[in-house]
């Protein structure tokens, strides 16, 4: 795999290392509190004995939801509501960034709740469809589907009656918000989740994509480039596009949910399907990232990380091949909150750029903070990094006002 030097990096005039457009958006309030905000991150302790006492104080009813609010919502979360996202979106946008609006709160598995969730992703597909500055919607099937059938389903095991009318009512949902999405020319990405439910929804998402990729890349799936297998199923994925005459969208990620993944192998006494060593991740993504480059007239791709290397790459890549920064194709994504340095850099550079941006009422999405926070404190380098960087911009702003 070929490394960026920093020469190259200068070749191509970006650099992730410019705090000054990093945190142009944030003034001076707002950067002190995201300051502090990773530093408390950066004390994997600290992080593990606050989340046990926000459950507590949640669970007794302690008024502690404004707090809630004014820091690490406010960091991660663009609103409790669409609407609330409108200062965010609005935001971004002035720094040619894109939203992705992603509504991330984990609802009962029942189908009353599966349809509520239906409703509120059509929502977010028309404001797509409203607002230029939206360029993808995203959700997850385990928010439309019972993941317990999903997992059934995979494994072959005979579904009951009810099981059965439940999968093709979530199905149906599912072919309700492709539709829309097609109607309304909202690119759509479907979130990848775990290995023992991820056969399931490719097949349904090659099913959605083969019906409507035909002209374009509406529909888009998701590849953990941290499983073994992954990069073959990239490549069968862009065979059977080719021989069946559709577009492939592709969303490549390294994947969240490694412990998991681990732990359950290790339980039920298979091999992991994860790489051993996190260089073999990084191996694979690269290569995936090639990969879609290669095929850019049938694959439109995006890569969700935060990894500075992978996105140095591909930007490098594409300037090897003579391939436009906003080539309408390729998209850079992050999550809202994370890697500003990387967004708003590549952003300032013209490349497509979007972010996640969370939201739902504060206390259903505490699940996706408490994850954010963890996943921050346990990949140290990660939020040291995050944190190395604000506290330069904190010092570059005290140095201009001296
Ligand atoms: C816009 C966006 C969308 C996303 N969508 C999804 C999604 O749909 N599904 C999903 O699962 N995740 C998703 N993620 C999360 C993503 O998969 C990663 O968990 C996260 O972005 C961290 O990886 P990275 O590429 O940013 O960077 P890095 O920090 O360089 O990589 C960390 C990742 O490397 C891998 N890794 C770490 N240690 C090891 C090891 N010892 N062995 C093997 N691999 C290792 C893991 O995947 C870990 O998350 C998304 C992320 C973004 C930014």
């Amino acid at each position: 795999m070929s490394q960026i030097t920093p020469s190259e990096t200068k070749q191509l005039n970006l650099s992730f290392e410019d705090t000054e457009i990093a945190f142009a958006s944030k003034n001076n309030f707002q950067l002190n509190k995201s300051y502090w905000i990773f530093a408390i991150m950066n004390l994997n302790w600290l992080v593990k004995l606050g989340t046990f006492f926000i459950k507590l104080f949640l669970f007794l009813h302690f008024p502690i939801k404004k707090l809630i609010k004014a820091s690490i919502f406010q960091q991660f979360c663009g609103g409790e509501s669409i609407e609330a996202c409108n200062s965010t979106i609005k935001s971004l946008s002035d720094s040619q960034i894109g939203t992705i609006l992603d509504f991330s709160v984990e609802g009962e598995e029942n189908q009353k709740s599966f349809r509520s969730t239906k409703e509120e992703i059509l929502k977010t597909i028309h404001k797509a469809h409203s607002n230029p500055s939206i360029p993808f919607a995203v959700f997850k099937l385990t928010g439309i589907f019972n993941t317990e059938i999903l997992e059934k389903y995979q494994a072959e095991d005979k579904l009951n009656k009810q099981e059965l009318a439940d999968f093709e009512e979530s199905k149906l949902f599912l072919k309700e918000i492709c539709q829309l999405s097609a109607d309304l020319k909202v690119r759509l990405f479907i979130d990848a989740e775990e290995s023992w439910i991820q056969n399931t929804i490719d097949d349904l998402c090659y099913e959605m994509m083969a019906t409507f990729n035909r002209e374009t890349a509406i529909i888009y799936n998701t590849y953990q480039m941290y499983r073994i297998d992954m990069l073959d199923n990239l490549e069968m994925a862009y065979q059977k596009a080719l021989e069946n005459n559709y577009f492939l969208g592709v969303k490549l990620v390294r994947g969240a949910y490694i412990e998991k993944e681990r732990q359950r192998a290790h339980e039920e006494e298979y091999s992991e399907p994860i790489h051993k060593e996190k260089s073999g991740t990084d191996k694979d993504f690269n290569l995936g990232l090639q990969f879609c480059l290669e095929n850019i007239e049938r694959i439109h791709f995006c890569i969700g990380t935060h990894n500075e290397e992978s996105c140095l790459l591909l930007c490098q890549l594409m300037n090897e091949k003579v391939i436009a920064k906003n080539h309408p194709n390729i998209y850079f994504a992050q999550l809202l909150g994370m890697s500003d340095n990387i967004s708003y850099n590549l952003a300032a550079n013209g490349y497509n750029v979007a972010k996640y941006v969370p939201y739902g009422p504060v206390s259903a999405v505490m699940p996706y903070l408490f994850r954010r926070a963890e996943e921050n404190s346990s990949i140290a380098g990660q939020t040291s990094r995050e944190f190395a960087l604000l506290k330069k911009e904190v010092s570059r702003r005290k140095n201009n006002e001296k």
